[in-house]
């Protein structure tokens, strides 16, 4: 069985983002990138199912400029077999990366994709539902627990009320939330070993993808900076405070 797994190259998490002085966008010249966190567990997780027997190939892929090499890497050093690079320098939108994923998954037919739920730069959350719409697959998303056996996925899913068990006929699109396993840090073997796997590269092109942006960002802001708190000595002021407060309302 083979898993796929996305992934994407994001701004590193511990970066304190600035917006550009036009608007236009996020400043990222000289920034921190690495692969998205929730790509990382999502990548650990098709791992693990390498290693239990129950997968026997896991690939990663990455849509965006040649930088992504080194997510390919990162992913391959955790444990990945291969990489596939979609290379291009279009600002990739959610649809544009799900088209793109469609036409990979009809070229390599995983029985699983396993991915983020959502990218931490964009926070979009969609790519893994429109890839499941567009390839007309069961999805399963927010997974905090997933089994896979005959030809089926058992998701435990993190839910407003609580958690869901779902089970979905593979093949299926996965998407992994924060709780769902804790990746294994990169040691330097893996990452020597990464170095001979191989990635094969393609073009949006190649794959019949028209990978052009459907919207445009008009404005991107800072959020208002937090003005400072106060300290209250004890409950009593604390209840005369929030009392003061309400009347103001
Ligand atoms: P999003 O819908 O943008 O929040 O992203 C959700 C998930 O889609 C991510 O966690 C990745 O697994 C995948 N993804 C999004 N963009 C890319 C990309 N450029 N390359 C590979 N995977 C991506």
């Amino acid at each position: 069985m083979k898993v796929m797994v996305p992934v994407k190259r994001v701004v590193d998490s511990n970066v304190k983002v600035r917006v550009k002085s036009d608007g236009t966008g996020v400043d990222l010249v000289n920034v921190k990138m690495s692969m998205n966190p929730f790509d990382e567990i999502a990548m650990e997780e098709a791992v693990r199912l390498r290693e239990r027997g129950v997968a026997t190939e896991v690939i990663a892929v990455s849509c965006g400029t040649a930088a992504c090499l080194e997510t390919l890497r990162t992913a391959m050093a955790i444990g990945a077999d291969r990489g596939i690079l979609v290379l291009t320098n279009e600002d990739l939108q959610p649809l544009a990366v799900a088209k793109l994923l469609k036409a990979l998954l009809d070229k390599e037919q995983p029985q699983i994709v396993v991915m983020g739920k959502q990218a931490v730069d964009d926070d979009c959350n969609q790519t893994g539902q429109m890839l499941a719409a567009l390839a007309g697959l069961a999805q399963a998303t927010f997974a905090s627990k997933l089994e896979v056996a005959d030809g089926r996925a058992t998701v435990t899913r993190e839910v407003d009320s609580g958690l869901e068990t779902i089970s979905v006929a593979l093949p299926a699109v996965v998407t992994v939330d924060l709780r769902l396993n804790e990746p294994r840090y990169v040691t330097l073997p893996n990452i020597m070993k990464a170095k001979k796997k191989p990635i094969d590269t393609l073009t949006p092109e190649d794959l019949g993808v028209d990978a052009r942006p459907r919207l445009t960002v008009v404005a991107m802001k800072e959020p208002p900076s937090r003005s400072a708190g106060i300290r209250v000595p004890d409950v009593a002021a604390l209840v005369a405070r929030l009392r003061d407060e309400a009347k103001l309302i």
